[in-house]
């Protein structure tokens, strides 16, 4: 395949923008050469500005889990739009969608609209903050919450310990604040919780991570953090900035049965708008202003473009509730079908996957947590896979950390496709 003007796009890209690109993920910087400018999509399918056409494994990063250019989120978008793009003052769309998603999500009462998922959980961690009059905050290593300064804390050596900040611009004063502990390990967090007695406003986690690979949480891990945090009197945040209205119409609160104090919603609520949520019980989410004293607030949050494209997509979502087992079946099928291949052609890999977030390690051993993800990843065999598949016409994130986004909108066609592709890029491993 020819990228010939994405390239020159990209050169000129990179004179007025840091390296080219709104957000890190979006250049190949991982895996190398330039990224692919794209000029229009739908459904299933990329079209770049040299004209070939890619099937997508990324869908915007998670929000267009019915495809691209879906058209009850279009027309509701191009609707409103005529009427006024934002004004400032309450409208009953905004209404709609928090009654929607309060009934599709369970052990919610309220829920307060922002414009990105980093939002969500910076707002959300304040909040739990101001409920409990503690400050520290417990996340784990490997999970992604956005970038705001107390989530940009990564594990050193000793995951278990002070963190510290893995962006210069993260104060020490902050990084103090946020603690480590490791994913699918419960111990780790018990160390913190007791060493840090009563001072532990929130644990937060990526219920079923998405942000290093995608990793399945442990037979009773969060029914264990739920347990500490009870024990604790500790808010349980649940970052379902991408399991939400994707592994089910409630997410894994409801998909694995375990309750949160806070959820984080973003990518699939704002239907492809930049959107965010976060949202609890009354009692939690009363403390927010203007009812409570936790300030948090947005000139363009809950703004007509965003709620229209929103609601939109939960209405398909709610109707259509057969959407959730038809993807989890897609994604099932595409996991056999690449077991296969990569079996066939002696590949050392793990594939992990839970409903339709699943993710393709290259090494045997089982990937459960950040430094088994990153020891699995270091081969320098996801780069040579993943630029296989693009000259191929399969699009798949440019990073071994991600979890691959699954559409409704792929047909078993596109499956059997990418299959294809799959044993053929395995010989060249
Ligand atoms: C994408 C993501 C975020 C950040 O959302 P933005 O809209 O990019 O700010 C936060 N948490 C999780 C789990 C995510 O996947």
């Amino acid at each position: 395949m020819e990228y010939k003007r994405s390239s020159e796009l990209f050169a000129s890209a990179q004179k007025v923008i840091p390296g080219g690109v709104n957000s890190p993920v979006r250049a190949f910087k991982a895996v190398g050469g330039d990224p692919v400018f794209i000029k229009k999509a739908e459904g299933a399918y990329l079209f770049d500005e040299d004209g070939n056409k890619l099937i997508d494994y990324i869908n915007s990063w998670g929000p267009l889990i019915l495809g691209h250019a879906h058209k009850p989120v279009i027309d509701a978008v191009i609707d409103i739009a005529k009427k006024g793009t934002s004004f400032g003052t309450p409208t009953e769309i905004e209404t709609k969608i928090a009654e929607l998603a309060v009934k599709m999500v369970p052990n919610i009462d309220k829920i307060r609209m922002v414009n990105s998922g980093t939002e969500a959980t910076m707002s959300a961690v304040r909040l739990a903050r101001g409920f409990t009059g503690k400050e520290k905050i417990i996340k784990f290593a490997g999970c992604y919450h956005g970038h705001s300064d107390s989530f940009l804390i990564q594990a050193g050596s000793g995951a278990v310990t002070f963190g510290t900040p893995n962006s210069p611009g993260v104060t020490q004063g902050t990084a103090k604040d946020t603690l480590l502990a490791k994913y699918n390990d419960l111990a780790s967090v018990e160390a913190l919780l007791d060493a840090n007695k009563d001072d532990i406003a929130c644990i937060i986690v990526e219920p079923v991570p998405g942000n290093m690979g995608c990793i399945p949480p442990a037979n009773g891990f969060l029914e264990g953090l739920r347990e500490l945090c009870d024990a604790n009197n500790t808010l349980l945040i649940f970052d379902e900035v991408m399991s939400g209205f994707r592994l089910a119409p409630g997410g894994v609160q409801e998909r694995l049965n375990v309750n949160a104090d806070i959820a984080c919603f973003g990518k699939v609520i704002g239907g492809g708008l930049p959107v965010g949520a976060f949202a609890a019980r009354n009692e939690i989410m009363d403390y927010l202003a203007p009812v409570g004293p936790v300030y948090q607030a947005g000139t363009l949050s809950g703004n007509p473009l965003a709620m229209a494209a929103g609601l939109a997509m939960l209405t398909e979502l709610d109707n259509n509730r057969g959407i959730f087992e038809s993807i989890d079946k897609k994604t099932k099928y595409l996991h056999e079908g690449m077991e296969k291949a990569l079996s066939a052609n002696n590949v050392d890999f793990t594939i992990n996957r839970i409903g339709s977030m699943i993710s393709v390690h290259f090494g045997k051993e089982p990937v459960t947590d950040f430094e088994s993800a990153a020891n699995s990843a270091g081969l320098g065999t996801f780069n040579k896979f993943f630029h296989g598949m693009l000259e191929n016409g399969i699009y798949i994130a440019p990073s071994a950390f991600e979890t691959w986004f699954i559409s409704d909108a792929l047909s078993y066609e596109d499956l059997d496709t990418t299959i294809k592709v799959v044993d053929r890029v395995a010989k060249t491993l």
